[in-house]
């Protein structure tokens, strides 16, 4: 796909992913859902078959080195800087009516969001183009940048899958990580703990929680 090295070999990623060698490497909870399809279908090749209403609703990052091999009429898809869920809980709640139940969210190596730091003059700089003034740009890239700057990627999506499943605990969520390498798919090492400590998809969510979402 281009000169980044896989996560296989990448020091920063490779003891902390599994790689899907086969449908078995794919976790109970996903077997027979859209997860599995779309797991099945990046990773092997297998054709996803829309059934013709939606059943999953996937997030990730605007990363124009990934596109997404999905059909027309199989999920929906939110896109936003970081791939973070956060301000997009709406659209989760559009989509639920609409009767998704599975959550995808897709992480990657060499995410522009982790180098904020860096970025930051030149988004400050893309928005003083258009006009604003540098006050203006700096203070919206200090607000903003914040929500969608991340410090490391696997962490970042561990701790958006946590606030995730807090705020919507009945919907099957499957944490993914694509390397951008080649395309493929795989899961992160802190899955499987994170799941285990999960509590009952049947508590309620704290009312003040729902108020402070941007
Ligand atoms: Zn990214």
């Amino acid at each position: 796909m281009n000169n980044l090295p896989s996560v296989k070999v990448d020091e920063k990623y490779r003891d902390r992913l599994k790689e899907f060698h086969t449908k078995d490497d794919i976790p109970q909870e996903w077997r027979g859902t859209p997860i599995e399809s779309f797991i099945m279908s990046q990773n092997f090749g297998w054709p996803v078959q829309p059934s013709g209403h939606p059943e999953v609703l996937i997030a990730t990052c605007i990363e124009f080195r990934y596109a997404l091999p999905i059909p027309r009429m199989y999920a929906y898809v939110i896109r936003r800087a970081s791939g973070r869920v956060i301000g997009s809980e709406f659209s989760v709640g559009y989509t639920m009516a609409k009767g998704v139940r599975n959550l995808i969210m897709i992480g990657h190596n060499d995410c522009g969001m982790s180098k904020m730091t860096e970025n930051a003059p030149s988004v400050i700089a893309a928005f003083m183009e258009q006009g604003w003034s540098r006050e203006a740009a700096e203070a919206y890239v200090q607000k903003h940048g914040t929500r969608h700057a991340i410090e490391d990627e696997l962490e970042s999506l561990k701790d958006e899958y946590i606030r995730v499943k807090g705020l919507f605990p009945k919907l099957n969520i499957a944490p993914l990580f694509v390397c951008l390498h080649d395309g493929r798919l795989y899961l992160p090492n802190w899955y499987s703990e994170e799941l285990a400590k999960e509590i009952s998809s049947h508590h309620s969510v704290n009312d003040q929680i729902i108020a402070s979402l941007p």
